[in-house]
Parts: C-alpha cells; sequence; structure tokens
C-alpha cells in the first residue's frame, strides 16, 4: 500500500430514514426466521427447508433482493417481498487511509451513527464492528466514552456491519467459481464503539449468525471480543459465543484503574481475574489478549511491567500493547517508543509475545479508541455519568 497516496472521501447519497414497516429478516435467528415465515403463511412442513435457501442467499450469497432467489416458487418470492425487508446499516461515507485503512460512518435506525473500521494486513484482514452508538462507560482515555448519546445496536445492525464492509470490499461468493479461501475480511473484532457485554444478547446472536457454517462462516477463532472488564458475563462470553477474549487491562494496581477504567470500581482486580482464568477452559479458545494502552508516567514504569506479569501469571496469554492515541483534550500522552520497548521487553522476558501495537489509519481518525461520530460531540456531565453507570 502506499504510504502517500492520498485520502479519499466518498460522501454517498442516501435517503435518511430506513424502510419501516414490514419486518427485516436479517439478524433473526434460524428459528426466529422459521416463526415469522409460518406467520406470513408458509406451510409449516417447509418452513425449516425455507429457512436453509433463504438463509443461504442471505448470508452465503449476499443476494438483497428476493427476486434472486431462484430456487424459491414466485409465489414464495412475492410472498416474501411482501412481508419482509433485507435491511442492512446504510453507509454514509467511506474514508480510505493512506494505509488501506478503511473507516464507514454507518447510519442505523433513528439517525445514530456508528463507525466501522477495515484493517488490511499481509495475512489478514480485520473488521472493527460498534455494538452499541456511545458508550455508557467513561475510561478516561477514551474519545467514545466521552459520548453523550447510547443505544445498544441491534443483532441486525451489528452483523450488518460486516456484510456491508463485504459489499465494499465485493467479497460475496460468486455462483460457480471455487470458494476463496484467503479472504479479504478475515477477522472480527468488536473493539469498536461501546461496551459489547452491555449488549449481550445481540453480539452473542449476531456472532452466531456470523459463525454459521451455512453463511458468513467465520470460525470462532477468527472472532475477538473486546471487554472492559464486565465480570458477570465474562463466564457466559465462554460458554454462549466461544470466541476470543480480549480484555483492557491498562493499569497492575486498582488506584490507577479505577481512574483509567472507571468500571474497576465494581469489579476490581482480583475478581477479573478470576473470571479471566477461567475463561480459556470454559469456551476453549487460545490465549486470552491483555490489551494495554501505554500512557506516559501513568502506568508506564518498569515497576508496572513485572507486575503485570505476576498478575496473570498462570493465565494462557499475550498482551498487546498500544500507543495510546491522542484526540483533541485528551487529559494523557502517548509513552516514548523507548519506554514502550522497555515495558515490552520485561514482558517478553517473563516469556509473553508482547506485540506493540502499529497505529492504522491515524490520518483518519480510524485507531483504537478514536471513534466518535461526528454529530455527537457533547462531553457527558459527571452527574449524567454517575445516573448511567451506577459508579
Ligand atoms: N469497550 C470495549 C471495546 C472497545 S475499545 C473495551 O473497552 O474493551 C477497544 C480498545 O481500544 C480497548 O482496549 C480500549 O481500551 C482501547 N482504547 C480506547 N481508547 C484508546 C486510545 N485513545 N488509544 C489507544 N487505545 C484506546
Ligand atoms: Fe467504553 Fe471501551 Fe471506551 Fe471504556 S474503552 S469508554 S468501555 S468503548
Amino acid at each position: 500500500m502506499d504510504a502517500n497516496a492520498p485520502i479519499t472521501h466518498d460522501v454517498l447519497t442516501i435517503p435518511r430514514k430506513l424502510p419501516e414497516g414490514p419486518q427485516n429478516l436479517i439478524g433473526l435467528s434460524r428459528d426466529q426466521m422459521r416463526d415469522v415465515l409460518i406467520k406470513v403463511g408458509i406451510a409449516e412442513k417447509q418452513a425449516k427447508m425455507r429457512v436453509n435457501q433463504i438463509w443461504q442467499w442471505l448470508y452465503h450469497w449476499g443476494v438483497r433482493d428476493f427476486g434472486e432467489m431462484t430456487n424459491l416458487s414466485k409465489s414464495v418470492r412475492a410472498t416474501l417481498a411482501e412481508n419482509f425487508v433485507i435491511g442492512l446499516p446504510q453507509v454514509v461515507t467511506r474514508q480510505v487511509s493512506g494505509d488501506g485503512t478503511r473507516k464507514y460512518l454507518v447510519r442505523i435506525a433513528g439517525g445514530h451513527e456508528v463507525e466501522v473500521v477495515y484493517i488490511p494486513e499481509t495475512d489478514r484482514g480485520t473488521l472493527c464492528i460498534s455494538s452499541q452508538v456511545g458508550c455508557t462507560l467513561t475510561c478516561s482515555f477514551c474519545h467514545t466514552g466521552t459520548q453523550k448519546l447510547v443505544r445498544n445496536l441491534t443483532t441486525a445492525e451489528i452483523i450488518g456491519q460486516i456484510m456491508l464492509a463485504r459489499d465494499d470490499l465485493g467479497e460475496w461468493p460468486v455462483p460457480g467459481a471455487p470458494r476463496d479461501e484467503n479472504r479479504l475480511l478475515s477477522n472480527v473484532v468488536l473493539m469498536g464503539m461501546g461496551e459489547p457485554l452491555y449488549n449481550f444478547e445481540n453480539v452473542r446472536d449476531a456472532m452466531k449468525i456470523a459463525m454459521d457454517p451455512e453463511g458468513i462462516s467465520l470460525s470462532r477463532r477468527r472472532i475477538t471480543l473486546s471487554t472492559s472488564g464486565v465480570v458477570p458475563e465474562i463466564a457466559r462470553t465462554a460458554e454462549e459465543i466461544g470466541c476470543q477474549l480480549a480484555i483492557s487491562f491498562h493499569a497492575t494496581t486498582d488506584e490507577v484503574r479505577d481512574k483509567l477504567v472507571p468500571i474497576n470500581k465494581r469489579w476490581p482486580l482480583v475478581d477479573l481475574l478470576e473470571a479471566l482464568r477461567n475463561y480459556p477452559k470454559v469456551s476453549n479458545s487460545e490465549r486470552i489478549t491483555f490489551e494495554y494502552v501505554m500512557l506516559e508516567g501513568v502506568n508506564d514504569s518498569d515497576a508496572d511491567a513485572r507486575r503485570l506479569v505476576k498478575l496473570i501469571e498462570g493465565i494462557p496469554a499475550k498482551i498487546n500493547l498500544i500507543p495510546f492515541n491522542e484526540w483533541p483534550g485528551a487529559p494523557y500522552k502517548r509513552s516514548s517508543n523507548n519506554r514502550i520497548r522497555a515495558f515490552a521487553d520485561i514482558i517478553y522476558r517473563a516469556g509473553y509475545s508482547s506485540p506493540i501495537r502499529k497505529p492504522r489509519g491515524e490520518d483518519i481518525m480510524a485507531a483504537c479508541g478514536q471513534l466518535k461520530s461526528a454529530t455527537e460531540r457533547a462531553r457527558k456531565t459527571r452527574a449524567e455519568i454517575a445516573a448511567e453507570t451506577g459508579l
């Protein structure tokens, strides 16, 4: 990718409203789809087969028009078109960074907006998706945490982000062509806007659709959910989703973590670590990723590195060091490269892999923690934060 390539900024002209009225088929589980088909008159004994057919059209072929579902009779197609829509969130703008990173601003019902980021790498292509508009949590280094408005995304809006990225990448299979195993969109990370474990059911149901072998068919090993530490939901994630887990760790004492990740006041390090110790065996997953944002003079000392290694002893782990991505008005500075390397070295000598995350898409504000839609820039008041989080 040419690092000097210009940023392109396509503004698409779109209707402001999502279709209203007929029910959206996107986002339904197979059982839910069966129920709604029966309700509109599809014979009960055919319903399961119809679900299989429709499912493949929607999630394997990426078809958006009932007329193209050629293995269904004309009358079934007409019934579907009368009663249902195939509705995705709408891409409002698309920016492409000099490094190939793509950032989509996506509009959902109610006129809210979330961001989705696609990051191409040599061995994979990762889509970073959002789970909420804004975030009720208020991590002090995170731009999303200063955003006022919050609502949970629906299952359709979550799976829809993967589908619209596949549209843009031109990645739906072509009939008759062999299946391309080198996918452009090979991995999904729930690291965009929002706390996924505060929208558990919708995130779970959307990931079930993404993993379904008759459709998008992403392996659970290629999906990583990042949480700030909603301890009671961590065990459920292992049992009900089984994906990879990343944890926004960021500090090695409760005193510092209380300030950086305020949810720590409710579930402190000792509780969090216990939940993490149990995760791999319940989910049969690989290592847990410990995300650690490097903030100058706050959490980046040699003593922090040594404490970190000690705290996570016995947990299959990799540590992902994230140079702080600054945003206008941010109260922290990024640690120097030398400091980050010294920190990484201590971790590496303790036997952990400690990649330093390369900021991507910085020229289009697409890096971790910078996501925040331009329409919603008001800072929350302390009182609002307290009311929302109960902290
Ligand atoms: N709410 C979830 C997932 C979204 S944040 C969570 O907190 O885990 C994805 C990652 O980016 C988290 O590890 C988060 O702590 C980190 N992050 C947030 N703001 C950042 C910033 N300004 N610079 C670097 N990383 C940041
Ligand atoms: Fe929310 Fe995650 Fe940002 Fe914290 S780091 S405010 S949990 S999005």
